[in-house]
């Protein structure tokens, strides 16, 4: 890593030139004025509005829309990269509760429209202006059987500052503020996490030891919030009538709870020819018996710790992504040249990293925290698979387009493996495609078999919640349990990874999340041997069409051209064989 070079930061200046600009106050009050005036104007009156009227109204919503995102979108982004500074976590918190105090203004016109009979709905629908807004009004109509009247509505609204997004809050700022000693030297949470992949055994037994301790140390503060977050979704949950805890997140989806079920229910029965047989491959390279907990990541021994530059790392993905399809390539090109990404680790910075699209027809923003390692070049690929994803779909209408999981991170993940396999292809000695492999299926556990087994401990710490607030202990053996099940017999599970649970951030802040990175895993993975097997006839074209389509088409229609059904059980397991593909390439290597 070249150090003497200032790593690219992103540039929020678009939105507002910095967190006392006066712009932000002056946006604040004009969508409050927007939002009140739009409830004078609409409510109660949305059954009786005709074709135009109904059009104008959406148009507001639109606008305001607008608004709220670029105040939201900024906050949020202004304060990933200085989670510690009390100015941009004030600006963050202020904007959350205007927007919502505002907000809750608008809550009458989703709750009217769907009181709208059938008839009065598609005659609406029958106006070509109004048709284009359609996925938005579907995405409405889908809540109504979940919704509550309007004062209780409006009631879940406000107090979700004080409750739900409160906790969320409190958990990311408490968590980002642990210092973890690995070395005698002090690390935050981003930082410490890497040490899971370091060459040195004895480093990482250190540093996962010392990622149990901190945990352990505070699992009073962070069990209690866990409990906090559960019981506040369950009594939401209840209210509007959700079957399952992970109801409402799949009704966001689109995704039946059948069809979550019968995933995990495959990936579960794939536990040990996939899993067990992959540690237990490893055990032998790294010339043990067992691996510990915080070896699954490590390097082989033989393995080269080839470091990449900024520059190096740029150059090796977009020309996977160009080898691909120049068309992927020339949307790839821009953030490089534009001020979109934040690269560097830093003090007070979020840790991992995530893409970032404040407004549906702007630009996202990517923030790293890039240390160089091949795993870094990796999640730049998958970060940038964000990026474009969101690039070609900026037309499909602000309204149209909501985030929905499960195929969020196809082109994530299609990025990877983009650059996976042009790192592969480009391997010279036997070593090195032993160790591009071993790290590929490792990822590819990670992702599609390891959010699994987080799944069932959040299925099953929901329903414990159900009956009573759930004990750190309790927390650590259903943790254990699942971990123990999934990893299988050659990875050491014991005491010294049992609140590990506490560092899932996706538990605290979107519960039922992780089981999204499975079916898009299942979903890539099924797409990638079809174009490896060359029988989809432009599949590049149909590719890129799929990713403008995924938030506003259903999956029947979007999967159709490439003869693939998310549905049938034969799919998820369609998906799962590629990694067994792989592992028997590594076998046969070894
Ligand atoms: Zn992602």
């Amino acid at each position: 890593m070249t150090k003497c070079k200032k790593m690219p930061e992103w540039d929020l200046s678009e939105y507002y030139k910095g967190t006392d600009d006066k712009k932000i106050d002056e946006d604040i009050a004009q969508y409050a004025k927007k939002a009140n005036d739009f409830a004078l104007k609409y409510r109660g009156k949305v059954a009786k509005l005709d074709a135009d009227a109904f059009l104008g109204a959406l148009k507001e919503i639109e606008e305001m829309d607008r608004i709220a995102s670029t105040l939201g979108g900024f906050a949020s982004l202004n304060s990933a990269t200085q989670l510690t500074n009390p100015k941009a976590s004030a600006l963050y918190q202020r904007v959350v509760e205007a927007l919502n105090d505002s907000g809750k203004n608008l809550v009458f016109f989703a709750l009217e429209y769907n009181k709208l009979s059938e008839k009065a709905v598609s005659n609406l629908l029958s106006d070509e202006r109004i048709a284009f807004y359609k996925p938005y009004l579907k995405r409405v109509r889908k809540y109504k059987p979940f919704e509550l009247s309007e004062d209780i509505e409006k009631t879940l609204l406000e107090k979700d500052i004080t409750s739900g997004s409160a906790w969320v809050r409190f958990y990311e700022e408490f968590m980002s503020r642990l210092a973890y000693t690995v070395g005698g030297k002090d690390y935050n949470e981003a930082e410490v996490s890497k040490f899971s992949m370091d060459a040195d055994p004895k480093v990482r037994e250190e540093a996962g030891k010392e990622i149990n301790r901190v945990s352990k140390e505070h699992s009073f503060e962070v069990a209690y919030i866990y409990n906090m977050i559960m019981k506040d979704k369950a009594v939401e949950d209840e209210k509007r009538g959700f079957k399952l805890p992970m109801s409402s997140r799949n009704l966001a989806e689109k995704v039946s709870d059948e069809t979550v079920e019968s995933l995990a229910k495959t990936v579960k029965a794939n536990y040990k020819n996939i899993a067990w047989r992959f540690y237990k491959l490893k055990a032998k390279l790294l010339g043990v018996e067992k691996i510990e907990y915080w070896d699954r990541n490590a390097p082989l021994p033989f393995e080269d710790d080839k470091k990449y530059s900024w520059q190096e790392a740029v150059d090796s993905v977009l020309k996977a992504y160009n080898e691909f399809s120049p068309k992927l390539h020339s949307v790839a090109r821009d953030f490089f040249d534009k001020p979109w990404i934040d690269v560097a680790p830093k003090e007070g910075k979020r840790g991992g990293a995530f893409c970032s699209s404040p407004l549906v027809d702007g630009h996202p923003f990517l923030l790293l925290n890039f240390v160089g390692k091949r795993n870094d070049v990796l999640t730049l690929a998958h970060e940038l698979g964000h990026g474009c994803h969101h690039q070609l779909r900026r037309n499909n209408g602000l309204l149209n387009e909501t985030s929905r999981m499960t195929t969020e991170e196809v082109a994530s993940v299609f990025g990877e493996m983009l650059v996976f396999q042009s790192m592969l292809n480009n391997a010279k000695t036997r070593e090195e495609k032993i160790s591009l492999l071993a790290m590929k299926i490792n990822d590819m556990i990670n992702t599609a078999i390891r959010q699994i087994a987080f799944h069932f401990f959040e299925v099953r710490a929901h329903n414990e919640r159900k009956q009573g607030e759930v004990s750190v202990e309790r927390l650590n053996e259903i943790w254990l349990e699942e971990m123990r099940e999934s990893l299988g017999p050659w990875v050491n599970v014991d005491e010294n990874s049992a609140h590990i649970w506490e560092q899932i951030g996706h538990f605290f802040f979107l519960p039922f999340y992780v089981y999204a990175y499975s079916f898009a895993d299942c979903v890539v993975n099924s797409l990638y041997w079809l174009k490896l097997q060359g029988k989809v006839q432009d599949f590049e074209d149909k590719y890129l069409e799929l990713l403008s389509k995924t938030a506003i088409g259903d999956y029947e229609e979007i999967f159709a051209p490439f003869g693939l059904n998310p549905e049938s059980e034969a799919f998820w397991q369609g998906g799962l064989n590629l990694i067994s593909y792989y592992l028997d390439e590594l076998e046969a290597l070894i």
